[in-house]
């Protein structure tokens, strides 16, 4: 296979999905949707199929993408702050469970959509909880500086309308705090939020029949041997434990990273080892080109050389794209590199074939399943 490209361990994958059913299978008002922007590749959308999860969308080629690969439109959502008149017509006709609704704005657009189309839509409203989810800056999407979701005190009138138009059913609320969260306290307080939400609205005359939680479960991107799977136990337990879910009502989950991260690397090849006056430079040819991770939010990946069990030397991992962000790694400790090594950049299954991008007229990276 040409380098760079990606590579998947459906095993690690499979393992994960099994334990996300265990959950589902002993809580069966339980729903998990993968959220497809973390990786659409045909070969996990395959598997995830399999194991009974529906589908996140925040965009209409991920619709597409999710129909495309045999999920049923039944089992997904639409979440999105920008979504365009023909995203919305594609959801409307394909008959997706719901449509994740960001602000009024939008709410009118597909009223007027579903009169255009004859069509009607379930709806829930995507509050903004003001949670702080201790992750990076990029990355949060719960607090009230973020252009995400609607804020509580613009959320009763919105709901009104919702409920009032007979083209809607209105279903219930969606949150998403953000991701790659590791510190569990702050599901812990998007529970409490939720609570004291659903008390208020009840005392408004208004019912829920479902509540979305999103996604966020952080992985462990410096041991992913010792972690494979995430610690679904400590996340889900929470959810079970902390939030009063109703009789009947609906709990929905939106899991991307936590799924996919693991069972995938990105293998490169060293083009050059390159000396430096005080620095060692081992250039591959991947780059942010194929995983865009380190350049756009500071992440690290784990390095490995597969190649060579040489001494460990001190060099700086770069790419070659014409960026001085592309970099993978400073004062990486590898087994001595040289031409032509393959290096494996781990953890890369989330977030980074679906990031890859043409920069530099380079061609997208191909993939393959692979053990590892
Ligand atoms: C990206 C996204 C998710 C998934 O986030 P992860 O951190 O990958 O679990 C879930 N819900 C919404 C609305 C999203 O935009």
């Amino acid at each position: 296979m040409r380098t760079p490209f990606y590579q998947y361990n459906l095993e690690i994958l499979e393992d994960t999905l099994k334990e996300i059913k265990e959950w589902t299978a002993t809580n069966p008002d339980w729903h998990v949707h993968y959220a497809i922007k973390a990786n659409a590749n045909p070969l996990l959308l395959k598997r995830i199929n399999e194991y009974g999860l529906g589908i996140d969308c925040v965009s209409g080629g991920e619709i597409q993408a999710a129909l495309d690969n045999g999920f049923p439109a039944s089992s997904i959502v639409f979440a999105g702050v920008g979504k365009a008149d023909w995203e919305i017509d594609l959801a409307l006709r394909s008959g997706i469970l719901c449509f994740n609704v960001e602000s009024e704005a939008e709410l009118d657009v597909i009223a007027e959509r579903c009169m255009i189309l004859g069509k009607t839509a379930h709806i829930a409203l995507r509050v903004n909880p003001d949670v702080d989810a201790h992750t990076h800056a990029n990355i949060t999407t719960g607090k009230a500086e973020n252009k995400f979701g609607i804020e509580i005190p613009m959320l009763l009138p919105i709901i009104r309308k919702a409920q009032q138009n007979p083209l809607f059913e209105f279903e219930g609320l969606h949150f998403h705090i953000g991701s790659q969260i590791m510190d569990m306290e702050p599901f812990r307080l998007l529970c409490r939020k939720v609570n004291e939400l659903q008390n208020m609205l009840e005392t408004n005359g208004i019912k829920l029949n479902s509540i979305n939680v999103g996604g966020g479960l952080g992985v462990d991107y410096e041991n992913p041997e010792l972690n494979p799977v995430p610690d679904f136990k400590q996340y889900f337990s929470i959810f079970r434990d902390e939030l009063k879910l109703r009789s009947g009502q609906q709990l929905h989950f939106e899991l991307g990273r936590a799924i996919v991260a693991q069972c995938g690397r990105l293998v490169t090849k060293v083009l050059y080892v390159k000396q430096g006056t005080i620095k060692k430079f081992a250039i591959v040819d991947a780059g942010f080109t194929e995983l865009i991770r380190p350049a756009l939010y500071g992440a690290h990946h784990k390095i490995v050389n597969i190649s060579s069990n040489g001494p460990l030397q001190r060099y700086d991992v770069v790419g070659p794209i014409c960026e001085s962000s592309d970099i993978f790694g400073k004062d990486e400790m590898l087994p001595e590199v040289h031409r032509g090594d393959f290096m494996a950049l781990m953890t890369a299954g989330a977030y980074g074939e679906t990031m890859s991008s043409g920069y530099n007229c380079r061609p997208l990276p191909p993939s393959e399943a692979g053990k590892f």
